[in-house]
């Protein structure tokens, strides 16, 4: 297999590269917000076991606790009531090989610095495929929107009076990406998959009602997609194997032309 060795000399060479598309995960990470009749995910918290002390003299280690859907993390499909019902649906059950694939970067940057309520429309995607070609099956579709550049968590999470501001995709893109293009799923900058304001859509979140719904999957709080060409690029994003896992933190990295 020369591919990969390859792979190997080109990483060396600084012809391809790693990019780390994952956030730091920490007590200061931000977690999604619920209206309060709804149960809330805890943020991260960490407890040293021991730290070369009486504890463990000679070792280091904590203990971490947090929700599933905790920074940069992994949707299963498992973890909307769409998707409860398919096979394999699950963190421990999905198989390995549907974790890695193509990567297509559509940037709207320009469009969230003017709206950030902004949803990808099908004409968007279509553009984007005139320019880049098909999104192919099995392809990570990234949308990237520069949201991860908001470092304030206030700016981050951007709830106002009448919830949450962000952007994310029209329920009919969704259904096109998951139906029609057939993709492993979407990546997202922001908290969750959905927009903002998607609470109030008709359905409710449709962006994971229809991408679960189909056995597709999620990633949330990505960062460094303006690190990717908008296609070429190789992402691999596999959660822990958490026993029927909803989902997981993870480290998404993408393989890269330098
Ligand atoms: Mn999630």
């Amino acid at each position: 297999m020369s591919v990969l060795a390859d792979l190997i000399a080109s990483l060396d060479s600084g012809e391809l590269k790693i990019v780390d598309l994952t956030q730091p995960l920490g007590p200061d990470t931000p977690v999604i917000g619920l209206p309060p009749i709804f149960a809330s995910s805890p943020g991260v918290s960490m407890d040293v076991i021991s730290r070369y002390d009486d504890k463990g003299p000679g070792w280091y280690w904590n203990t971490i606790r947090m929700g599933e859907h905790t920074g940069t993390h992994f949707d299963a499909p498992v973890h909307w009531i769409t998707g409860k019902d398919f096979p394999d649906n699950r963190c421990d059950t999905i198989p390995v090989r549907r974790f890695v694939g193509p990567a297509c970067v559509i940037d709207v940057t320009a469009d969230v610095a003017k709206n950030e309520d902004f949803l990808l429309m099908p004409d968007h995607m279509t553009a984007w495929e005139k320019q880049h070609g098909p999104i192919p099956r099995g392809a990570w579709v990234l949308l990237r929107t520069g949201w991860s550049k908001r470092t304030d968590p206030a700016k981050f999470l951007n709830v106002k009076t009448d919830g949450p501001h962000s952007p994310g995709f029209h329920r009919s893109t969704s259904e096109l990406l998951a139906k029609d293009r057939d993709v492993l799923g979407v990546g997202v900058e922001t908290v969750g998959t959905d927009a903002g304001q998607a609470g109030t859509f008709d359905p409710p979140f449709p962006n994971h009602s229809t991408m679960h719904g189909n056995g597709k999957f999620g990633l949330a709080s990505l960062c460094n997609l303006e690190q990717l060409p908008a296609t070429g690029a190789v992402v691999i994003a596999a959660p822990l194997k958490i026993v029927d896992g909803s989902g997981s933190p993870l480290r998404v990295l993408a393989i890269s032309p330098a």
